[in-house]
């Protein structure tokens, strides 16, 4: 199948322009040979790079391409399958766009397409194209430097809490992970995750349990967490919890529940965040609404999880206008490499920002991501680069620091 695949990267400094020609020449006997076509742009800074050919000719050379040290933040624009080639020259073509002016360049690099058809601007590779023809987005381009410009230094770990011994036999375990706002060295807030301690026991909904007793399990395990704040001496810091929407609305009396035993624990409703995963939610939406409102409503705070993993998460943003949004960590996985997860955080933090609600980025695993997160305007992390979590205690923190 004919396969479309468009990049765009930045020239490292010291490559000269001059050997680039060189390069395309030699690139181009090798595309050749696996039925490769396109055309390649240059602006003196960035290249955009148009693939055309058999899917898996193209995806192995734009992972040769990915691997070449002379271009750096390499984004994947679009992957795409088209009838015919629209730039069907044998090999590719070099195209630099300081040769022409501003006029006359879109129709330039447009006449050197091949496409029977007019190439026309309702395909968008070709509207691709035209925006870097246009330098427009560039404003989206967000340069990061390697990830081996950071170091991450752990908190000197006698400052971390020790780990809370565990008293009686705990049906549930919990572990801590923080969410911290790297640049002001400041930890936002801790997650504490519930996992039960033996194999069919509470949370693990994959058991026979009925669903009436999920729901009970997962509201009283609130307890534990609680509880282990208390015995860390977590003060005035901000916990989350993550809660089934359902609990609320099928445990009788669940947000007293949790009220009650918040204040047992020498908390208040106000530094509690209880997260919600939005696929829950859908099904019963107005029974859900409706334990929400009293739980905002005693203090305690909203945090929508794993956005963006499920469905109809913007229409979540307008039913119940969390204080919180966590993307999932499947949209930012390497999301400094790929078009289309940048376009969905963006378009988050836009609409976040105007809701006034606070962006957390989860499942941070990369120095790359966090950068180009940080670059895009977010502020607040939780991920294994910088903390795993810690089973009945709180983890040192790896605080990024710029290696001179
Ligand atoms: P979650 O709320 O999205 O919690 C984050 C999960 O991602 C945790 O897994 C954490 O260990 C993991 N994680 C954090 N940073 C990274 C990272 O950088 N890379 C990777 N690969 N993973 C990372 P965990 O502890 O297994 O929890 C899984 C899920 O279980 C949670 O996802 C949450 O949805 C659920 N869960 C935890 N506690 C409770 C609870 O009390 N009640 C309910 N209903 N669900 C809970
Ligand atoms: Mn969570
Ligand atoms: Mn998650």
């Amino acid at each position: 199948m004919l396969s479309t695949l468009i990049y765009r990267s930045h020239l490292v400094d010291d490559v000269p322009v001059k050997e680039l020609e060189q390069m395309v020449i030699k690139a181009n006997s090798h595309n050749e040979l696996y039925g490769v076509t396109g055309i390649l742009l240059f602006n003196g800074t960035h290249f955009f790079q148009l693939l055309e050919g058999p899917e898996e000719a193209v995806l192995s050379i734009y992972a040769a391409i990915c691997r070449d040290p002379r271009h750096h933040n390499l984004v994947e624009l679009l992957r795409d399958y088209a009838p015919a080639r629209r730039f069907g020259n044998t090999g590719m073509e070099l195209f630099d766009l300081r040769k022409y002016d501003k006029e006359s360049v879109l129709q330039a690099v447009l006449d050197r397409g091949t496409s029977k058809y007019q190439l026309t601007y309702s395909d968008r590779a070709l509207q691709f194209l035209r925006t870097f023809v246009e330098a427009r987005e560039k404003e989206n381009y967000f340069e990061i430097p390697p990830a081996d410009y950071w170091d991450f230094i752990s908190d000197d770990t006698s400052l971390s809490q020790p780990e809370a011994l565990a008293t009686e036999a705990e049906t549930f375990s919990v572990s801590m992970q923080p969410i911290i706002d790297p640049f002001s060295c400041q930890t936002d807030s801790l997650e504490a995750l519930i996992q039960p301690v033996c194999e069919g026991s509470p949370l693990d909904d994959s058991s026979a349990l009925s669903r009436d007793k999920i729901y009970r399990n997962d509201l009283q395990s609130k307890k534990a967490a609680f509880a282990l704040a208390k015995k860390l001496g977590i003060k005035a810091q901000t916990l989350s919890v993550n809660l089934l929407p359902m609990s609320l609305v099928m445990v009788p009396n669940a947000v007293n529940f949790l009220l009650s035993e918040i204040e047992a624990n020498g908390l208040v409703p106000e530094q509690i965040v209880v997260e919600i995963t939005e696929n829950e939610v859908i099904s019963r939406i107005e029974e859900v609404e409706t334990a929400i409102k009293q739980l905002k409503a005693a203090g305690i705070s909203l945090a929508i999880d794993n956005f963006g993993a499920g469905y109809a998460g913007l229409s979540l943003l307008v039913q119940f206008q969390p204080d919180r949004v966590k993307i999932d960590h499947t949209i930012i996985r390497d999301v400094h490499k790929s078009g289309p997860k940048q376009a969905i955080v963006q378009a988050i933090i836009k609409c976040c920002s105007s809701l006034e609600i606070c962006v957390i980025a989860t499942g941070v695993e990369k120095p790359e991501e966090w950068m180009w997160l940080e670059a895009a305007g977010i502020c607040n992390f939780q991920g294994d680069l910088f903390a795993r979590p810690k089973l009945n205690g709180i983890p040192a923190v790896a605080w990024p620091e710029k290696i001179n």
